[in-house]
């Protein structure tokens, strides 16, 4: 038991008596829950938790993060709900230990390695609150830490995916010291021999070093003194990971790299920074263009310091960083720096979010302070509150979106005729609204369907620049190959009763018609009769040459399938349906409308053969068809459900009701329901009619 209360004790010196206790509370109920299970090394698994707890107390963390750290593998590990531990601990802590999970959930190994940045990514953009993050950083780092145990396969499994995934991460956050330990540790399990030997080599070369390290020492500080500025010096070495790197990546020799001598000097304000930096400059010539000011100018994860590079004496290089103590533990800890900053304030805790955004607010304040750049602003926003959502194909590649994407837009983004012929989704395997928006995290499967082409209704909900230029495009092309073929019939008719047909005649005669059109190709010209942009007839006399020839009278109507498309509508004021004496009126660049013989709307243009045109309809026409009734009959209960149940009794489908009260004994409702035909349509009204109380059905028509 002398764990817990080790750290209760160091949790006292930062957190209240509460606070403490609430700890202590989640611990002991972990050991509970974890009782029996023991680590690989043989101890009690309750050790683990204990010592990502203490490692996050290193940090100054607060008490729910510290809680959520000892809880943190119960939910995966011992099967105890989210909801208990909402119940004993609250839904703050409840949540942070589910995040926890998830994100261990998420097996990186399945997926391709070349997508670890977007993993790296996909894990921050999964955590709501921070401090998910940091808990499972903590976590990572004591089971690197006790890799050892684990065997050696799936040790460098592990390392492999700390190297690729969570130093990346602690870096983002500026977590340099637990960055530094990842890639040691991770560095060891991949290359023990490569690891090794640099250790060996770095020892030696220590030994050399040491008199000329403590010469530059001694001289920085008798020239700190000299000037009167307080300063504390301190030598510092390369990690063995970022050595071996350079030797690899720069093709450096390590004795190259080693000879460069490293210093920081820890100060008390920025200002001290400056007048430190002119003094160092003074005492040895600096090398020209390695001066960096990253107060000024923070790196995007928030580090702060000035940076040089001198010359010492015989020429040994001098590499000095100088910044201040605060700027020291944001360096070494970066977001973690936040809560030991805050944690001392008397305020009431806020959201999951607030303090994540808060630390965020804190660096952007730093950085107007110091100068703008839009930039880093950016960075920072992408690297913690990522605008992007992360979804999986089914097969593991990851793709990102922007916020607020759907399927339609995933669709689009894997290939352009997956986007073109998609009809449905599955959201982590389960069917799913096309226009639903897609968060971090799911898998998402389109379903597909040769000839299926995109619906005008997807405009209306996706975000993606491609997909909306590819909607566009579909249906512009759709639109463009219907109204050829509606251009092509209407012109054939006309032909026909010249008894010709466009194939027999003469191409330089088409050509000629189409230089007077000023039309490249016969299609175009087709297009434009399809939209209403020509008279079939006018352009037939031009092909057959005869300007002034009567329109023949015999000229029969032309017939309508209801697989038109988008270049024919049927028109709002008057519903026709098929049985219905017809017309069709073309409107310039709209197509043709049909509109009912007798509707009021044409009935000045109706025998105008420019405007308007006979049709009938096909035997067998496509589709169903909105029909408005009205309904007069005596209210009771239950008025509406049966009404539906003698609609769909005969095959119909309402798709849109409306009830108005007479005096209250008489309704008056307002059916929308779509038929096949006039047949279709009567065996509805026969059914509505014998429904008790039916005083009257009409057929609304404008
Ligand atoms: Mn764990």
């Amino acid at each position: 038991m002398a764990g817990i209360d080790a750290l209760a004790d160091r949790l006292s010196t930062y957190l209240g008596h509460d606070q403490v206790n609430l700890v202590r509370r989640a611990y002991f109920y972990a050991e509970q829950a974890h009782d029996g299970q023991r680590r690989r090394s043989g101890e009690a698994y309750v050790t683990h938790p204990l010592a990502v707890a203490s490692i996050l107390a290193d940090m100054h963390m607060d008490h729910q993060s510290l809680m959520a750290a000892m809880l943190h593998d119960v939910i995966e590990d011992t099967g105890i709900a989210k909801e208990a531990l909402n119940a004993q601990f609250g839904e703050t802590v409840a949540e942070l230990v589910d995040g926890v999970s998830k994100l261990t959930q998420m097996n990186f190994e399945t997926k391709a390695e070349a997508q670890a940045e977007n993993f790296q990514k996909m894990a921050m953009a999964m955590a709501r609150d921070i401090r998910v993050i940091l808990v499972k950083l903590a976590d990572r780092l004591h089971n690197m830490r006790t890799l050892d145990a684990m065997p050696h396969e799936k040790s460098r499994r592990i390392a492999k995916e700390t190297l690729e995934i969570y130093a990346p991460i602690a870096n983002r956050l500026g977590m340099h010291n637990m960055r530094v330990e990842f890639e040691d540790l991770g560095f060891k399990a991949m290359h023990p021999m490569r690891s090794e030997r640099i250790r060996a080599a770095v020892r030696r070369a220590r030994g050399n070093r040491k008199e000329i390290v403590a010469k530059i020492e001694e001289s920085i500080q008798m020239c700190l003194q000299r000037e009167g500025m307080e300063g504390e010096v301190i030598g510092r070495e390369k990690h063995l990971y970022s050595i071996y790197q350079k030797m690899r990546g720069k093709r450096k020799a390590f004795n190259e790299i080693m000879d460069v001598y490293a210093f920081r000097i820890i100060v008390d304000k920025v200002d001290t920074c400056y007048r430190v930096l002119g003094a160092v400059h003074n005492l040895y010539k600096p090398l020209p263009g390695r001066f960096k000011d990253y107060i000024a100018i923070p790196k995007a994860n928030g580090y702060q310091s000035l940076h040089t590079t001198l010359f010492g004496m015989h020429g040994v290089p001098i590499e000095i960083q100088i910044r201040t103590r605060e700027m020291e533990e944001m360096a070494n800890n970066g977001i973690a720096a936040h809560w030991l900053y805050k944690s001392n304030e008397d305020e009431v805790p806020k959201g999951n979010h607030a303090r994540a955004r808060q630390w965020v607010k804190g660096v952007l304040e730093l950085q107007q302070r110091a100068g703008n750049s839009l930039e880093f602003i950016e960075s920072v926003k992408i690297d913690l509150f990522p605008d992007e959502v992360y979804v999986f194909t089914p097969k593991g590649r990851i793709m990102e979106l922007p916020k607020g994407s759907t399927a339609v837009d995933f669709a689009y983004a894997v290939h352009t005729d997956v986007g073109n012929t998609c009809i449905a989704c599955r959201i982590n395997r389960r069917l799913a609204p096309l226009s639903q928006a897609l968060e971090s995290g799911s898998t998402v499967e389109i379903v597909t369907a040769p000839g299926a082409r995109p619906n005008p209704a997807w405009l209306n909900f996706v975000v993606t620049g491609k997909a909306r230029t590819h909607i566009r495009h579909a249906l512009k092309q759709q639109r463009r190959s219907e109204s050829i073929s509606l251009g092509e019939r209407l012109l054939n008719k006309v032909l026909a009763s010249f008894d010709t047909h466009l194939e027999k005649i003469a191409p330089e005669r088409v050509q000629a018609v189409l230089g007077e059109y000023r039309q490249e190709v016969i299609e175009d010209l087709l297009e434009d009769i399809g939209l209403g942009n020509r008279m079939a007839y006018v352009v037939a006399r031009r092909l057959l040459a005869e300007s002034g020839e009567a329109l023949p009278s015999s000229e029969g109507p032309l017939a309508i399938r209801g697989t038109e498309g988008l270049v024919l509508s049927y028109a709002k004021c008057c519903t026709p349906i098929p049985g219905d004496p017809i017309v069709g009126h073309l409107s310039a660049g709209k197509g043709m409308v049909v509109h009912l013989e007798s509707c009021r709307n044409i009935s000045e243009i109706r025998h105008n053969p420019e405007k308007c045109i006979q049709l009938n309809w096909a035997k067998d026409v496509a589709g169903e068809f909105n029909v408005e009734l009205r309904v007069e009959l005596e209210h009771q209960r239950g008025l509406i459900a049966l009404l539906a149940s003698s609609v769909n009794a005969a095959d119909g489908n309402i798709e849109k009701i409306g009830m108005d009260e007479r005096d209250g004994r008489i309704s008056v409702v307002q059916l929308v329901i779509s038929v096949h035909d006039r047949v279709h349509l009567a065996r509805v009204i026969k059914k509505l009619r014998a429904i008790k109380g039916v005083m009257r059905i009409t057929r609304v028509r404008a």
